[in-house]
């Protein structure tokens, strides 16, 4: 999804938002130096050429600069073997979002860091897709209950809590999703939405009791009763929240990174890239309409 909207130049770079008078500059939030294309943003950039440095020189022997993207791309794919073209995508992607995260954040991660992590997720893509195709599966057909997206406008948080009463440990998992499926972030915040500004939300559980709980008017009496009152105020601040239930099956990536988290697997961090741990589930999820 990230490689068709950076080819079709739907990111919101700086010079697509100068264009569109959202903005008072088109130049390159990190080098200053020069208009924010995509191309620019994910090849020409010295910052994101320290990314590419740590990488395959034949990639880097490939591609000359000055280019928009989709020819970037063209060339990677006409001159290099397809796992290197993966990792052109998944490198490019993560470059965006690094530099997302420079503007929003004000973090800046290492280039050999990103190369590194480009590298892990297309490890874990290929073993996934080698896993598929040794146990000689057909493509698995459609679960009967599938994630939904949500309507176009609206963002679909899903959440879900996993509990270990022996250990005393709790993990809660939210990821958040526009219409098209897009992955927005995977957090343990419902204020996320407030500060993303994030007004028409969906929030989607697969814990019924809490579903009912906080739709209801009446004041909540059980042992829980002040979190229900207290997300019931939060939503009150997101003009148009709405809270609903849905299967396990349709809630299988939060309840995943809650898990995650019970067990420790994943840190208490916020991401704006897909944790390794429900990287597969988005990615089939992705693939809506379902029945
Ligand atoms: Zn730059």
């Amino acid at each position: 999804m990230f490689l068709w909207r950076a080819c079709h130049n739907l990111l919101p770079t700086k010079a697509n938002l100068f264009r569109r008078g959202i903005c008072d500059n088109n130049l390159c939030p990190i080098c200053q130096r020069e208009e924010e294309t995509v191309g620019h943003a994910c090849w020409d950039c010295p910052a994101a050429n320290d990314v590419w440095g740590e990488g395959s020189i034949k990639l880097q022997k490939c591609v000359s600069g000055g280019r928009e993207f989709m020819e970037i791309f063209q060339m990677v794919k006409n001159r290099c073997e397809m796992a290197e073209v993966e990792l052109f995508a998944i490198t490019a992607r993560r470059i965006w979002i690094r530099r997302n995260e420079y503007i929003h954040e004000g973090s800046f991660t290492h280039p050999s860091h990103i190369m590194r992590e480009a590298n892990n997720a297309l490890a874990y893509f290929q073993k996934i897709n080698d896993k598929t195709v040794q146990q000689g599966r057909p493509a698995p057909k459609p679960e009967r209950i599938k994630w939904q997206p949500p309507p176009q406008g609206r963002v679909k948080i899903n959440w879900d809590a996993a509990v270990d009463g022996n250990n005393k440990s709790i993990g809660l998992g939210i990821i958040a999703r526009n219409d098209k499926g897009w992955f927005l972030a995977a957090l343990y915040a419902v204020t996320f939405c407030r500060e993303e500004g994030y007004r028409s939300t969906i929030f989607e559980g697969d814990a019924l009791q809490v579903v009912n709980d906080v739709n209801s008017t009446n004041q909540c009496q059980s042992m829980h009763g002040h979190l229900i009152e207290d997300i019931k105020v939060a939503l009150q601040a997101l003009n148009q929240a709405c809270f609903t239930h849905a299967k396990r099956e349709a809630n299988a990536a939060a309840h995943a990174l809650a898990v995650g988290a019970r067990n420790h697997v994943i840190d208490t961090m916020r991401w704006s890239s897909i944790p390794s741990c429900i990287y597969g589930i988005v990615r089939r999820e992705e693939s809506f309409p379902s029945s």
